[in-house]
């Protein structure tokens, strides 16, 4: 039999097709797919009579000599179906206007064209073959084409598909059927899902395109969504939209691209769908909606930056200078760039030199010193045509900022790090943006804290602050305490750094302070800071108010002076922005501009703008650091920001020795297992480090080790490395190879060695003596920071066993000295020491407990 095949789900084009198959092939059946498009149905039941005996379904199916793909080339699709009815000699004919993404058999008789519908490719072998065509069939025929070109108005519509409409209307098609057709097919069920598409839009711009997603939930099939997206007008005036419509765990992913370059075909093919670059369609499984858009939009990113190159980015403002010019002839360019660029005569790279050496080394006098003196060469160039997605892979590996850019040896340009990950990684945020998150108040909130401010800080610092308010209106400056200890101040707690930003120059002010006062100053004039001491030996930090810009694509941030506002917007968290006013005149006026106050009251940790994780992907720790040690929870969107962070890998492009700070912060803190558990939770631990995984055994050792430190330091009056022990716990499953280079990357070299000493003792706990003498033979060389591991990492028994000796051995002194035997009457000699031991031994057995069976028992022995 001769049989046409139309995919799930067909449309009015795969119906127009299939229909003129049948005026070419009489015997031909079209065979019904299990759901069809609204229109679909509706242009059945209008053409009943018409269609009558061309339409067969699936049971009726026997051998098929001839099969036809109507409006899909999709024959691995259509032979896996039809397996049972098809084999090699069976004829394959394909009508279809879609790109050919899978292989096709070499026998196939092909009719693709790229036309606006396949309905217009058949209609040209119909007129080529002359075939008789009745005004009833000219209105099926040409439903396809309306459809298929959106009226004629897709720009995917062809000068073939209009010509096909011409001849049909010549063949008496009505217009006022298609119209019925194609317009009244709405029902309630699918404005429900139009509604929610238009409550779910979401926007994602890559470069200058517009880009849409939306979704919508349905608890059945709804068959034909594609037709009526034209209603949706923001789906029109996109470059491309993906509409996710989510059924009982199945999502069908909608697709269409106005622009060459975003071919929805290609990606949608990665999904195991398939379409042209302009129109395409999948069907997935097991993913969420969410899931779905986020693996589009790296898609879309990828393909984007693969093709992109450095020269697109890099900034072409840079310094150059000859290697025999001194230094003092560019002490003005110094403060232009943070690097200078060293060529030869020629205009050849030789290197970089620091803008902020050569400004420390003027200052010290070094004047006519060549700059060839100062080149760092041993770093790494790009060239224009480097293709970003490369330039990523090396610059995550190294820790070098700024990247000169070389053609043919000579400098053109200039990358730096921060800049790269964030057009490689900020669109992601970006596209976020539907996410409501400024916590900007419309007007700050003022709040008398003078008394609060002198009840948690001593009067000492509550006079110098004053007396450096005083000054400050001198100037004419304002003065603000800011930071952690405006935080703990709301919050009840004392604190101690003191960290005060100047709207005006901090330099000038502490300059002027500490001569005033005369106690030592620290100016750091490149980073408008300074830091006093104070008599009392405290420091105050100050800092002039700032803000940081990047003018344009590649350029160096450029610092300027900016308002206690703008320098509390750069801050890390809302808890963090509060600052209190100490200007003569104003002292104790806490401000809040972002909030802050609220999401201390609620317990809240939020951070104050969409991209802040990717400027700064140590704020991930932070905000895990700090909800872990307050109790606070994350907000919504910055908990989502910070798993998209995570997910984007951003941990790995931070600067390690920064991550360093931050977990030696971290495993210090009181409530370390909280934030370990967060840090688990986020999926923070996974990516630092290989193949982590949390489970009850690993928990158990966490908290015990918590416990066990504390004892330790209780009875031992030591302070016991933290920080390599909770590392060794997050990292005993890995090979002593892969964990050294773990930590060698985050600079941890103090655990490095107690890991290596960790190994080489830990198989002496393999049997464990009965007596505690011989296990005491065992530990007594092994330091406490390491038993500590041993203890938690052991049966409570052992560990129990360990303590205890280790307790006596602190009373080993007090049990026997070496004074006790000299009044014994013993004459010192080595003799001292094997007896003080023997005595310990049978002291850790039990055997002797106190004071006087020890010295009664050297009597015994010994005298
Ligand atoms: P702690 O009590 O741990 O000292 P803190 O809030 O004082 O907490 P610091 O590390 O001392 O934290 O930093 C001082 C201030 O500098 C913070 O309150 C925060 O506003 C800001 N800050 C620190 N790190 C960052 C960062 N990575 N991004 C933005 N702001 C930061
Ligand atoms: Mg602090």
């Amino acid at each position: 039999m001769q049989v046409i095949f139309i995919s799930e789900g067909a449309d009015l084009d795969a119906l127009s097709t299939a229909f003129g198959i049948t005026l070419i092939d009489p015997e031909a059946k079209i065979l019904l797919p299990g759901a069809v498009s609204s229109s679909f149905r509706l242009a059945m039941k209008r053409f009943e009579s018409k269609l009558k005996g061309k339409l067969i379904k699936i049971n009726e199916l026997k051998k098929i000599n001839v099969l036809y793909l109507a409006d899909t080339n999709n024959y691995k699709n259509a032979s896996k179906k039809l397996s049972d009815f098809i084999d090699e000699n069976t004829k394959i004919i394909i009508y279809d206007h879609h790109p050919i993404r899978s292989k096709l058999p070499k026998k196939v008789e092909k009719h693709i064209k790229k036309t606006g519908s396949a309905s217009t490719i058949v209609v040209y072998q119909l007129k080529k073959n002359k075939i008789h065509i009745s005004p009833e069939d000219a209105t099926i025929l040409i439903l396809g084409i309306y459809e298929d070109t959106g009226s004629f108005t897709y720009n995917t519509t062809t000068e073939k598909d209009l010509r096909a409409a011409a001849y049909l209307l010549s063949k008496g098609a009505d217009l006022e059927t298609v119209k019925n057709i194609i317009e009244e097919r709405i029902d309630q069920q699918q404005i429900t899902i139009i509604h929610q598409l238009v409550e779910n839009l979401q926007y994602f711009f890559l470069k200058d395109k517009k880009i849409i997603f939306s979704f919508a939930y349905s608890d059945r099939y709804i068959p034909d969504i594609s037709g009526f997206l034209h209603m949706i007008k923001p789906l029109q005036e996109a470059d491309a939209y993906f509409i996710m419509i989510n059924e009982k765990g199945k999502t069908s992913i909608i697709a269409r691209s106005k622009k060459k370059d975003i071919d929805v075909g290609k990606i949608m093919s990665y999904l195991g769908g398939g379409g042209h670059f302009a129109a395409a369609s999948a069907t997935v499984k097991g993913l969420t909606v969410q899931e779905i858009k986020n693996y589009i939009e790296s898609v879309l990113l990828s393909e984007a930056y693969k093709k992109r190159v450095i020269s697109e980015f890099m900034s072409r403002d840079i310094i150059t200078v000859v290697k025999d010019t001194q230094i003092q002839e560019i002490k003005e360019e110094l403060d232009k760039a943070p690097v200078i660029f060293v060529v030869d005569k020629k205009g050849k790279f030789l290197g970089i030199a620091l803008s902020r050496v050569l400004k420390e080394s003027l200052r010290h006098g070094i004047k006519d010193v060549k700059i060839e003196n100062f080149i760092i060469d041993s770093i790494i160039t790009f060239e224009p045509s480097t293709k970003l997605s490369e330039a990523e892979k090396t610059i995550t590996a190294s820790s070098q900022e700024y990247f000169p850019v070389l053609e043919n040896g000579k400098p053109v340009g200039v990358i730096n790090r921060t800049y790269v990950i964030k057009i490689l990684h900020g669109q992601v945020f970006d596209s976020e943006k539907d996410i409501f998150i400024s916590r900007e108040r419309i007007k700050p909130k003022f709040l008398n804290f003078e008394k609060n401010l002198r009840k948690y800080l001593p009067d000492h610092i509550i006079t110098h602050l004053e007396e450096i308010g005083k000054l400050s209106k001198k100037l004419g400056y304002n003065t603000y305490l800011v930071g952690g200890i405006v935080r703990d101040i709301v919050m009840s707690k004392k604190s101690l750094d003191i960290d005060l930003i100047v709207e005006g120059d901090a330099v000038k002010l502490s300059k002027e302070y500490a001569k005033l006062k005369n106690i030592p100053v620290h100016t750091f004039e490149e980073f408008m800071t300074a830091q006093l001491t104070l008599e009392t030996g405290e420091k105050i930090d100050l800092a002039t108010a700032r803000k940081e810009t990047y003018t344009h694509p590649g350029a160096y941030p450029k610092v300027e002076k900016a308002t206690i506002k703008e320098d509390l917007y750069r801050r890390d968290f809302t808890i963090n922005t509060l600052a209190i006013e100490i200007t003569e005149g104003k002292f104790g006026i806490l401000i809040d501009f972002f909030n802050g106050l609220k999401d201390i009251k609620d317990r809240m940790i939020r951070i104050l703008h969409q991209l802040s994780f990717i400027e700064d992907p140590i704020r991930i720790l932070r905000a895990l650091r700090f909800a872990g040690r307050l109790g606070f929870k994350l907000g919504k969107p910055t908990e989502k920001l910070l798993k998209l962070a995570v997910d984007e890998d951003m941990l790995n492009v931070a600067p390690t020795g920064r991550i360093n700070i931050e977990l030696n912060y971290s495993l210090n803190e009181e409530r370390v297992i909280d934030i370990i558990m967060l840090m688990n939770r986020y999926r923070v631990l996974h990516s630092l480090i290989p193949d982590f995984y949390m489970d009850e055994k690993r928990e158990e050792i966490l908290n015990r080790l918590r416990d066990t430190i504390i004892s330790f330091e209780m009875f031992f009056s030591i302070k016991i490395d933290r920080v390599s022990n909770y590392l060794l716990a997050l990292m005993y499953h890995l090979p002593f190879d892969i964990s050294y280079k773990i930590l060698q990357k985050y600079h941890f070299s103090k655990t490095v060695k107690f890991f290596e000493e960790y190994l080489e003792v830990k198989d002496l706990f393999h049997k464990i003596p009965q007596k505690d003498s011989d296990l005491y033979k065992k530990i007594k060389f092994i330091k406490k920071d390491i038993l500590v591991y041993i203890c938690a990492s052991s049966d409570i028994e052992l560990s129990e066993r360990i303590i205890r000796i280790l307790k006596k051995e602190e009373e080993k002194d007090l049990l026997l000295s070496g004074k006790d035997l000299k009044e014994m009457g013993i004459p010192p000699s080595p003799i001292y020491k094997k007896i003080l031991d023997d005595v310990f031994k049978k002291y850790l057995d039990g055997e002797i407990k106190t004071k006087k069976e020890a010295i009664e028992y050297v009597k015994k022995h010994y005298l």
